[in-house]
């Protein structure tokens, strides 16, 4: 048996998306599960709309998500080049191949007469296919035509290739994830291989690169199923092997359109910047279509790949649901190590004078803050009144908590006290513990009693273990921040 080959071949328009992020997985998952090669092809033939920053962001962001390919663009293979700009020179030799067959012809209709023809389907209320009206020129015709100036573009001859190959004009394929798939192929018209300018067109250059790359099996999105019976014809009217094909539902938005930025994030790259870790990213997009034998969903792409059957993917539409892919990365951010995790959370502060803590503060911070983040960006608000003399005070943690007359007797007193403090851990604890308890005896909740050093030292009416807090911003800052917020007391 031949060695299991797949391919990933985005094209440089725009970041990696999260779905072909998922494409690019389970591509993943089936050469690994066969002992088989993943390869990265570089689909660049639209020159307009490719940039270098597209393909960088396309290979940062595959490694980020641990999808290392075995061929590519940068590491090379036996059947390179893996960018398709740079494979130019192969092509021409398959168009002639076609037109010497008969399998492919001249059309030098110009733009104006395509459109013409379209405008009369429309017209007509009818699906339009190219008319084949170059299908037949005598020599005579088409040197009249260049004469004229008309370059001619090729055409790929539907009906003849289906003939010769099929007994009816229905094409079947047996899809790996969808089952048998069929289509009437005389609906699909004579589509153009290689553009009047000489550049190949997607249908055909895809196929004579996965001929030549020996690609075994094509597992894409179900929005590519109609180009495939066009390519299985190709790849038979060339001769060569016809690979297996899969395609993958599609992902659809909690509202069932589209996917789209106004959902949120789409591309890789903007969920890494918004804090989404890309274990959690993958481990999810795992998910949208796949499910695992022992119901465990937490799982490493290793542990997936033992499991993956691609017959088991399902065939229908997948849910992006963004609240479970938060609720995933916060359970990726807490087995992160704290020395990792001290370092991933940096970016997320640049906002503030980290020079302002001792590494030991900086650590404790972490610790203290950590548990409730969804995502690495969270932390950025959570830690805002570690930094600075003075610190924001949010309107509830004002008018509930600071503006009553328990909490300024309460902050009156915390002050007159914590002044003779013995600032370590151990000591704020016994002195915070025996100063609620006399608040208690005064009828004061202890809880009341530390909504108040709260309120007025972070600004906030929750957060993090406040002995932590009082440790790291020292006793100065809290004592001119408790004094602050008596002063501005509105009672
Ligand atoms: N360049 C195509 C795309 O990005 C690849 C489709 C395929 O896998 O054949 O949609």
């Amino acid at each position: 048996m031949s060695e299991t080959r797949v391919r990933i071949a985005p094209s440089p328009s725009g970041n990696l998306h999260i779905g072909t992020a998922r494409t690019a997985l389970f591509n993943y998952l089936f050469a690994k599960k066969n002992n088989g090669k993943f390869i990265l092809r570089i689909e660049d033939t639209d020159a307009d709309r490719t940039s270098q920053e597209y393909i960088d962001n396309i290979f940062d962001s595959l490694k980020a998500l641990g999808l290392n390919w075995d061929e590519g663009p940068d590491v090379g293979g036996p059947y390179g080049p893996y960018t398709q700009s740079e494979r130019f020179d192969i092509y021409p030799k398959y168009v002639q191949k076609l037109l010497d067959s008969g399998f492919a012809y001249e059309c030098f209709c110009t733009p104006e007469e395509l459109e013409a023809e379209k405008e009369e389907a429309t017209q007509a209320k009818k699906a339009y296919v190219y008319s084949k009206k170059c299908e037949n020129l005598t020599n005579e015709e088409k040197e009249k035509l260049r004469a004229q100036g008309r370059k001619p573009a090729i055409r790929f001859n539907i009906a003849k290739a289906q003939k010769a190959f099929y007994p009816s004009s229905t094409l079947e394929f047996d899809d790996l994830v969808k089952g048998k798939l069929h289509m009437d192929t005389d609906l699909l018209g004579d589509f153009v291989i290689q553009k009047s300018n000489g550049a190949p067109t997607y249908n055909f250059a895809v196929v004579i690169d996965d001929a030549l790359m020996k690609i075994t099996h094509v597992i894409r999105g179900e929005d590519h199923i109609s180009n495939t019976y066009k390519q299985i014809l190709i790849f038979k009217a060339l001769g060569f092997d016809v690979p297996e094909f899969g395609h993958l539902g599609m992902i659809l938005a909690p509202d069932r359109s589209k996917l789209s930025k106004r959902h949120g994030a789409t591309a890789v790259s903007d969920f890494v910047k918004e804090g989404y870790l890309t274990e959690a990213l993958i481990n999810f997009v795992a998910l949208l279509g796949w499910s695992p034998s022992d119901g465990e969903e937490i799982k490493t792409v290793d542990q997936i790949a033992q499991d993956f059957r691609i017959n088991e993917i399902s065939s229908s539409n997948s849910i992006f649901e963004y609240d479970k892919l938060k609720w995933m990365n916060s359970h990726y951010i807490k087995q992160i190590p704290m020395d990792k995790l001290k370092e991933m959370l940096k970016p997320y502060l640049s906002k503030y004078n980290l020079g302002e803590l001792s590494d030991a503060q900086y650590t404790k911070m972490i610790e203290i803050t950590r548990e409730p983040l969804v995502l690495l960006s969270d932390i950025t608000d959570a830690v805002e009144y570690f930094f600075g003399q003075d610190v924001r005070i949010e309107p509830e943690a004002q008018t509930e908590t600071l503006d009553t007359q328990i909490a300024q007797d309460v902050l009156k007193d915390f002050v007159s006290k914590a002044v003779d403090w013995d600032w370590t851990e151990e000591n704020l604890h016994s002195k915070l513990e025996i100063f609620r308890g006399d608040w208690k005896e005064k009828g004061v909740k202890p809880k009341v009693t530390m909504w108040a050093i709260r309120a007025a030292i972070t600004g906030r009416t929750r957060g993090a273990d406040m002995i932590g807090v009082l440790e790291i911003l020292g006793k100065e800052k809290t004592l001119y921040r408790a004094e602050k917020a008596i002063k501005k007391a509105a009672i």
